[in-house]
């Protein structure tokens, strides 16, 4: 496959200065060719509601994920990600994310559960702190209406590439959050994916270098903000148990070492808390992945090797969360959950919710070859 060096880079591809859907139409559709994507966009989804949401729990508690309906991801190439699938090729207008985000408010379920809600992930399967594709103002009033609504809410959480992430919207973003009823932390989850260079930029076509990331660190220190890397085990064909072990391995070091650049002077604690969210990678429909799962040449990992890849984590200060979720996305036996999961998933989801360590412990006794 034929990779431009930009494509390697991140280089944040701008729109005509004023905001232009059909230039950014232009460039989902030229990243979805350069990442040999064959699925088609979701045009049929009604704009006024959003793509999924779903509680979990993590050690903080509940947690609220919800996922807007909006135009795709402008990078579109990530090997193994068919996420912009859900989404438009076309703009969304923001009186429909407007729409979306009061009908996720005025859920019974929401409503019943808001003030115990610790967490709240915001997604478009994609960045939201892309103004092209999300609308500054829809964002203003989700703030708004966290305020309004979450009384206890720890963190806010707004997944983005890291080329979005603009210094006045850090501000605009910290005062807003300041505002609420309890103070409540931004966190940033961007999409780290793999250790290994040539794995997460030649392979995988991430764009995205560890001198971007630590910038980004760097841009946070001073607000306490919090990162959440998602990191991907197993994510493209080649790649052997042992080496997607040893890759989420040397991130955990590295990672590690990154929240330690930055410290309070007084307490000497990490000024930018990091969690890695580890997604065992599915055989997303669409990709380049499917056909290599279809020919024999990609199998997608076990939740042995996602225990195995995470327990190193024990003695860092970073916190986990391991995904069991595939959104629905996966071809028929291409999840990494298998049957006869059940019990190993529960372990994992207590662990989620806990911490501890030995609930994955067991999951590797219990699937000792
Ligand atoms: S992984 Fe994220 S940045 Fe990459 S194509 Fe998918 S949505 Fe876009």
């Amino acid at each position: 496959m034929s990779v431009k060096s930009y494509q390697h880079q991140g280089v944040k591809e701008m729109p005509s200065q004023a905001h232009d859907p059909d230039r950014v139409a232009e460039m989902i559709l030229r990243g979805t060719d350069a990442g040999g994507k064959t699925y088609v966009f979701d045009e049929q989804h009604d704009p006024t509601k959003p793509t999924q949401w779903w509680f979990q729990e993590s050690d903080e508690g509940l947690v609220l994920f919800v996922v807007f309906y909006t135009q795709a991801c402008r990078w579109s190439r990530c090997l193994a990600c068919n996420l912009p699938s859900t989404c438009s090729k076309h703009n969304v207008p923001w009186r429909d994310l407007l729409a979306q985000i009061n009908f996720i408010f005025n859920l019974p379920e929401v409503q019943e559960k808001k003030m115990k809600i610790r967490r709240f992930i915001a997604s478009n399967n994609g960045s939201v702190l892309d103004q092209d594709t999300f609308s500054s103002m829809a964002l203003m009033h989700l703030v708004v209406m966290v305020n309004l609504y979450f009384h206890n809410l720890e963190v806010f959480t707004v997944e983005t590439r890291p080329e979005y992430v603009e210094a006045p919207e850090l501000d605009y973003l910290a005062r807003g959050l300041s505002e609420g009823d309890t103070p409540t932390t931004l966190e940033l989850a961007v999409g780290f994916e793999a250790f290994d260079e040539h794995v997460r930029n030649d392979l995988l076509f991430k764009g995205l270098s560890l001198e971007k990331l630590e910038r980004l660190v760097a841009s946070m220190a001073p607000y306490r903000f919090r990162l959440k890397c998602y990191l991907m085990l197993k994510p493209v064909p080649g790649m052997t148990r042992e080496e997607s072990i040893t890759d989420i391995h040397n991130a955990i070091t590295y990672l590690t070492q990154l929240s330690e650049k930055h410290l309070d002077s007084v307490t000497g604690e990490p000024l930018v808390r990091i969690n890695i969210h580890v997604n065992p990678t599915y055989v997303a429909k669409g990709t380049p992945l499917e056909p290599a799962f279809a020919h024999g040449n990609y199998k997608p990992p076990t939740l042995r090797d996602v225990a195995l890849a995470v327990l190193p984590s024990e003695a860092s200060p970073l916190t986990v969360f391991i995904s069991l979720y595939d959104e629905g996305l996966a071809v028929p036996d291409g999840s990494f959950r298998r049957p006869g999961d059940e019990v190993l998933a529960t372990l994992i989801e207590s662990f989620n919710s806990t911490q501890d360590y030995d609930f994955l412990r067991r999951v590797v006794e219990l699937t000792e070859p």
